[in-house]
């Protein structure tokens, strides 16, 4: 096969965001996608921020957002208080709801229209390092086809199985409490607030998790659930189904989704020689909401900039391309961090106790706060959290 500049695996928002990137600046691209229809089966709520998400995309296409909401609703334990966030504070999940089987799609025509080779139904199956040209063979395999490629730069793009990492020497171990095992139905028949998206938390109904209802039409919505592995006693899908027929017993399930989020912290490192990491597969994941899409793509503008860089100065080594690292962590590596501390709090918070602190934040105008002033007004609300809280500052 040809030799490439960059070799992506994995065309999901990260994969095809690097792939379309890169090849509009004349980069030789190869993007490969072991699915045979890319951006099936969903496994997403497909829930991005508005504004973040217009910064992205000049032309947005209407075809990709199922629908747009005002905010989010978070509901206590006990669903006696919501607390309502304003879209430009209900973070980077809340704002459109997308429609992924198509979004997923265009996205890869973009990276091919730009000038990328495309295979699908084409998995990578192990790589080997060329010391004397500096590069990188990819061994992939395509139905009963195996063939080679020397590559620049690796990206692995390929989510939560990411196997590339590992391949490349990095340590990329998932542990069971840092794995939200979700399940998801998409809903008709139900009845709902379609103007926000919803998030219903309890440590005992959904141990280590939330529950989300987004919307994706009149009557429709995306009802699903993550647990923490570590933590929950029953399989998500009795969990699930335990909300839903207690809310929405004449609702029709048309579609259903299992996946696995990661929610540990990020990567220390994403990159190695000649490899960088980019989306799930580096744990760009926020560890309370499980959104990563927003990231993903992020992350994969950043990685193109250090591939063009390094490609230019014909130096693939990990000490170039750590500048990739610097950037995501200068940028959303930060709120990862800390909203990864912030989970670990919730993990060990019961029922009783975030009932009332929601109960106690009841009247406060939370569209006029950001995290920090947020934590400081819980505190200052339920002074026996200061000691508890207090790491979350630092
Ligand atoms: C139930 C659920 C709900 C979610 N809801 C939201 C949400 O509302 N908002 C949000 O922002 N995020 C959400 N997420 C997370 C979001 O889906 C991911 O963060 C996002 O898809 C990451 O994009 P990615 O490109 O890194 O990985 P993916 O989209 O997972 O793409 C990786 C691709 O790599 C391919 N691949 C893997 N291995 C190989 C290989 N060896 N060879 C070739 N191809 C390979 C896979 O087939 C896949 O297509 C949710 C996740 C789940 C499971």
């Amino acid at each position: 096969m040809t030799d490439y500049d960059i070799i992506i695996v994995g065309a999901g928002p990260a994969g095809s965001t690097v792939a379309r990137s890169a090849a509009e600046n004349g980069l030789n691209v190869l993007l490969l996608e072991k699915r045979q229809e890319i951006g099936v089966p969903v496994r997403c709520a497909e829930g991005v921020g508005k504004e973040k998400f217009n910064e992205i995309f000049k032309d947005i296409d209407k075809k990709w957002i199922s629908a747009e909401v005002d905010g989010a609703k978070v509901y206590s334990p006990d669903k006696k208080t919501e607390i309502v966030l304003s879209g430009d504070k209900a973070g980077n999940e809340a704002g459109y709801v997308l429609n992924r089987k198509i979004f997923d799609k265009d996205l890869v025509k973009l990276a091919t229209l730009a000038g990328s080779d495309l295979m699908v139904k084409t998995t990578a199956t192990g790589l080997k390092k060329n010391k004397d040209q500096g590069t990188i063979e990819l061994t992939m395999q395509n139905s009963d086809e195996i063939f080679t490629a020397e590559t620049k730069i690796l990206i692995g793009a390929d989510g939560i199985e990411s196997k590339i990492g590992n391949w490349a020497g990095m340590n990329t171990t998932l542990n069971l409490n840092e794995l939200e095992s979700c399940v998801q139905y998409q809903m008709t028949n139900i009845d709902f607030d379609e103007r926000f998206c919803h998030f219903y938390l309890s440590y005992e109904t959904i141990p280590g998790g939330y529950l989300w209802i987004f919307p994706k039409g009149k009557n429709v919505a995306n009802i699903g659930l993550g647990v923490l592995s570590s933590l929950s006693k029953k399989s998500p899908k009795e969990y699930l189904d335990n909300f839903v027929n207690n809310n929405f017993p004449d609702g029709k399930i048309i579609e259903i989704n299992a996946g696995g989020v990661p929610v540990g912290y990020p990567l220390k490192s994403a990159v190695n020689d000649n490899v960088m990491l980019v989306g799930d597969a580096a744990r760009h994941v926020d560890p309370i909401t499980g959104g990563g899409i927003l990231n993903a793509m992020i992350g994969g503008l950043f990685a193109t900039n250090i591939a063009i860089e390094s490609i230019n100065k014909k130096d693939y080594s990990v000490k170039t391309l750590k500048k990739y690292d610097e950037l995501w962590k200068n940028d959303f590596g930060k709120t990862l961090h800390r909203n990864k501390k912030v989970q670990e709090k919730l993990l060990t918070t019961d029922d009783k106790t975030l009932n009332s602190i929601f109960h106690s934040m009841e009247n406060y105008n939370i569209t006029e706060a950001n995290t920090k002033k947020l934590l400081y007004e819980i505190i200052k609300r339920n002074p026996k959290l200061l000691w508890d809280l207090k790491g979350l500052f630092i």
